[in-house]
């Protein structure tokens, strides 16, 4: 019959969940041309991922949802541990805060993962001008990439078809539904939910169901999920095992007389098996429960069948005897069989076609990371494609994606592994019981769980975007092509720590950590990073130090004057066209007091450029003081920087920390963007006439 239908996209990403969806929020905040596809024809409304770490809150700061993460969710405070006294009955042995403090300026918090898809799509739609929707009942099925193309910046080397599905087809069946148990769903309607109602927001498959459609696409990033498609169809496997361990799921709202039913438990009953408690928003909580009737058979594999929510309660229920536990209403439950899975491969090895997200790592969702490292690994991916398909950066940065994440899954994998088995293991009885866990061991791990899993702890490995000793060996990477680009990079240990001495709280190849600083123009306090957004620019954050200090301002002139200048790499990438700071941006920290300082006097006019219909920026350059209302933040010195001499760092479109530098070391920091930027030659045509020229005239 009916030819299909062709065309071509910059990136089409397949499957929407979370890793799918922060994937697309990249493209539509950086003006990619993109689609995204997903089989399932509605988005979910309950139960799967909940937990959101501090890291990803941040995340959502920089894309402008934030505010309705911290209203919305449930914000935990406290992890109370339940253990058998020595009459082997369960009571409250331990608290520890929730998120670590000082970590973050947000705290860990749950909600629903069909709250964080609404938001994205609402996200999405805005800053994509309505351009980027979800397009669901849209399966891929075939990917063929053109080898002969993958070279040509150019090209579309990728070629998918992708078949439109008919509703039936693309409605998945719900375990809840489909088990004979089945839960009722519309006893409870939170007024959320009703908020929720899909109709105007889909995009209606445009073609018939049943029509096909060959897309050519410049890349393609496949977050279809632990079963990826897209993953079996580069011929790549997850690797590692399945546990002997079996766990159940419930959201309810429970009724009982448990006095920590609100806050987040760990209870390890003496012979019934371990229980999570995870209070949730709108009188919910989660319940994790560990299933020790239910037993793998000789495959490895636990019978699903066999698991219903009566079985899986009434395990709770002795868990958390003596205390009595019961429930009308439940929202969602599952069940699942612990194990721990990472992908050999995060890419094809040409850099076209990436994997992310569940896709490429699974494992246990008690530690509330599966959400979290999925968004976090588009989160990675996304910016580093945007800058590619936009000339701005070299192709071969993409090979960071695989050497920076696949390295966090691995590590995740592996606190999983350990974290799970002090979780389903027995209380040890006394010191001389050996196959018991000891809580106190259970105790520290989940200390130190707690810091892993806020996010924080991730510290990207040299490459020419992170410029820092080490071996990328270290990495996991395999290609050739990226083992050559990973090793150039290379600084010698001598010479970066006499760098990272410069700034000691700033750890190169970690996020930048976020302090109270204030506006020069207006005294207005700002966190630090609210003024970096995910706009697809770099950073230069230029601590000005003493610019009252006549040698320091020389200095910083100096600095300032070599980055005006005709020939340099700030110059050079900015498109003539437009404004200076459309690729990279210069925000300026100094640390004289605010009132004896004047924007216009004391600062060049680069960390403030003028526009002829706008005037100055009054917007870049702030100061470590004391504000009127909100205290001071003590930047300076949380960061550990000189206040006197100051120094430079650069901070990439993700906010990982990529460089540090002295205010004299310009032709370094010049490096580290030849490393990675596409530079034109210097001479090569500019129009330099815009801008701080206008200015001085
Ligand atoms: P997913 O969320 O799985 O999204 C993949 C998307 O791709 C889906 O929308 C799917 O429809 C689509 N897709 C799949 N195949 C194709 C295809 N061939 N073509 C087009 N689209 C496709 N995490 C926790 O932290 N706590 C929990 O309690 C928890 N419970 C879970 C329960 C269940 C039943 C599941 C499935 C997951 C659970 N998780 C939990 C894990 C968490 O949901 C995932 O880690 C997270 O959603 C991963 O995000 P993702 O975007 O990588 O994949």
């Amino acid at each position: 019959g009916v030819k299909p239908q062709k065309s071509n996209v910059d990136v089409l990403i397949v499957g929407a969940g979370p890793a799918g969806l922060m994937a697309a929020a990249w493209m539509a905040h950086c003006g990619i041309n993109a689609r995204i596809v997903d089989k399932r024809n509605t988005k979910i409304f309950t139960g799967q991922a909940d937990g959101l770490n501090s890291r990803t809150i941040e995340i959502f700061e920089s894309l402008g949802f934030a505010d309705r993460v911290w209203k919305e969710s449930n914000h935990m405070q406290e992890i109370c541990m339940w253990n058998p006294n020595a009459e082997g009955i369960i009571h409250r042995s331990d608290r520890i805060p929730d998120t670590v403090i000082g970590i973050s300026r947000f705290q860990q918090c749950v909600l629903n993962q069909g709250r964080i898809e609404r938001w994205f799509t609402d996200n999405i739609k805005k800053y994509s001008n309505n351009t980027i929707s979800v397009e669901r009942g849209v399966l891929p099925e075939s990917l063929v990439i053109d080898e002969s193309k993958v070279e040509d910046d150019d090209a579309y080397p990728v070629t998918v078809t992708l078949r439109t599905l008919t509703d039936e087809e693309a409605t998945p069946v719900q375990a809840a539904t489909a088990s004979k148990s089945a839960v009722s769903d519309g006893l409870f309607r939170s007024n959320l939910m009703q908020e929720d109602d899909e109709a105007g927001l889909l995009r209606k498959a445009q073609s018939r169901p049943g029509t096909e459609e060959i897309v050519h696409a410049k890349y393609v990033i496949g977050c279809d999920g632990a079963r990826s498609w897209t993953r079996r169809a580069l011929g790549l496997e997850l690797e590692g095992e399945a546990t002997d361990y079996i766990w159940g799921v419930m959201d309810l709202i429970p009724i009982t007389d448990f006095p920590d039913i609100r806050h987040r438990c760990a209870v390890h009953s003496a012979e019934n098996g371990s229980l999570m408690v995870i209070p949730r928003e709108n009188r919910m909580v989660r319940l994790y429960i560990q299933l020790k009737e239910v037993v793998p058979d000789a495959s490895g594999r636990a019978d699903r069948s066999k698991i219903t929510p009566d079985l899986i309660f009434r395990a709770a229920q002795k868990i958390i005897a003596p205390y009595k536990l019961d429930y009308e209403y439940c929202d969602w439950w599952t069940a699942y069989q612990i194990g721990q899975r990472v992908g050999n491969s995060f890419a094809d090895v040409h850099n076209r076609v990436f994997l992310a997200g569940d896709a490429v790592h699974t494992h246990s969702p008690k530690a509330g990371q599966g959400m979290n490292v999925s968004m976090q690994d588009t989160f990675n991916l996304g910016w580093k494609l945007a800058l590619v398909l936009k000339g701005i950066c070299k192709r071969d940065i993409l090979a960071t994606y695989q050497s920076e994440r696949r390295r966090i899954a691995q590590d995740l994998i592996d606190f999983d592994h350990k974290f799970s088995r002090l979780f389903s293991g027995r209380p040890a009885k006394d010191m001389m019981d050996a196959e018991g866990i000891d809580m106190e061991e259970f105790k520290r791990a989940f200390m130190r769980g707690n810091e892993f899993a806020s996010g924080m702890q991730v510290d990207y490995g040299p490459s020419n975007l992170v410029v820092k000793p080490g071996d990328w060996r270290e990495q996991g990477d395999r290609s050739e092509k990226s083992a050559k680009l990973l090793t150039e990079a290379k600084i010698s240990d001598d010479k970066f720590a006499k760098k990272q001495a410069l700034a000691t709280e700033i750890p190169v190849g970690k996020r930048l950590a976020s302090f109270k600083v204030l506006s020069q123009a207006d005294a207005r306090p700002w966190h630090v990073q609210e003024r970096l957004k995910a706009d697809g620019r770099f950073r230069i954050v230029l601590f000005a130090g003493n610019i009252l200090s006549p040698q320091q301002k020389a200095r910083v002139d100096r600095f300032c004057a070599k980055l005006d200048s005709p020939e340099s790499f700030l110059r050079r990438i900015t498109p003539a066209d437009k404004a200076i700071d459309s690729v990279i941006d210069i925000l300026t920290i100094h640390s004289s007091p605010r009132r004896e300082t004047e924007l216009l006097r004391d600062f060049p006019a680069i960390l403030h450029p003028f526009d002829q219909h706008l005037g100055w920026d009054y917007t870049k350059v702030y100061v470590d003081d004391v504000s009127y209302h909100e205290g001071f933040g003590d930047a300076y010195k949380n960061y550990g920087v000189d206040k006197e001499r100051g120094c430079v760092v650069v901070v990439r479109p993700d906010q990982y920390v990529a460089w540090v530098g002295d205010i004299d070391d310009f032709e370094d920091l010049e490096n580290y963007f030849e490393g990675c930027l596409r530079l034109p030659a210097v001479g090569a045509a500019q129009d330099i006439s815009i801008v701080t020229e206008t200015v001085s005239s």
